[in-house]
């Protein structure tokens, strides 16, 4: 059976995923949780949770990569739902690594750069600040497109339920911001985007949408951060030939 060791998987990784870009991310990002030191299953997840867990444990994964890690700022306790997902790592030697706005942002395997490529969207530049870094980007559809046309693919290639506000404009120029990106909206006018693309609805962003006069499309945060942890798995099943699966657990949110 193939395998590698904990330290060369992770430290590749911490390199590959360019963690160092981001160092005021509010995640942990790299290992979070250190389980058994020999990997044979690689797992891949968009949240760090108690079923994702009990799915990586049924399908034998000893380190599971997810972009929403469980550790965020710092560890305040371990106790009730906290000290419980800390013990099935524990328990069953899984180990866990978060990358967070890295994964958003990675020209390769990023959320936004992924979003761009599944919708063949050429990718034109960066997009949408979010603590001080762009982390999306932007780019032109081949054609204009009407929204719900566009709208419409989104909802085939995601496998979601947009919401959207529509401004009559054409689809052109799209930004992406994935997951509770909507504050990158200021950037859109700057930037000539007329259809901007994120995944949690947000209120506050209507009135700023209609006053800068831009499409608004919210794909859902889980259906627009899926691309980036498998884009990785991808890449990790390639360089060290281990098995890497995506387990999907969607929120519908
Ligand atoms: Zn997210």
């Amino acid at each position: 059976m193939k395998e590698i060791q904990l330290g060369n998987l992770t430290a590749f990784l911490d390199s590959e995923l360019r963690l160092s870009e981001f160092p005021g991310d509010e995640s942990i990002n790299g290992l979070q949780i250190e389980g058994r030191d020999r990997i044979t299953k690689i797992g891949l997840a968009v949240d760090a949770c108690e079923a994702v867990f009990e799915k990586a444990k049924d399908r034998g994964v000893n380190f599971l990569l997810v972009h929403h890690g469980l550790i965020w700022g710092g560890i305040k306790s371990v106790t009730g739902v906290t000290r419980s997902r800390i013990k099935t790592l524990l328990d069953s030697g899984i180990s866990l690594y978060a990358c967070h706005l890295p994964l958003d942002w990675h020209p390769l395997y990023g959320n936004n750069a992924e979003l761009l490529r599944v919708l063949s969207i050429d990718k034109k530049g960066e997009f949408g600040e979010y603590h001080g870094k762009r982390i999306g980007y932007w780019g032109k559809t081949a054609s204009p497109m009407r929204i719900a046309e566009f709208v419409k693919l989104v909802d085939k290639t995601l496998k979601t339920k947009s919401s959207c506000v529509d401004f009559k404009k054409k689809v052109r120029n799209v930004g992406v911001v994935s997951g509770g990106g909507w504050s990158a909206i200021y950037d859109a006018e700057a930037m000539g985007v007329d259809t901007f693309l994120t995944g949690e609805p947000s209120h506050s962003a209507y009135h700023l949408a209609r006053e800068i006069g831009v499409n608004l499309i919210f794909a859902g945060h889980y259906a627009t951060e899926t691309f980036g942890v498998k884009a990785v798995g991808q890449m990790l099943k390639k360089k060290f030939s281990l098995p890497a699966e995506f387990i999907d657990y969607p929120t519908g949110l």
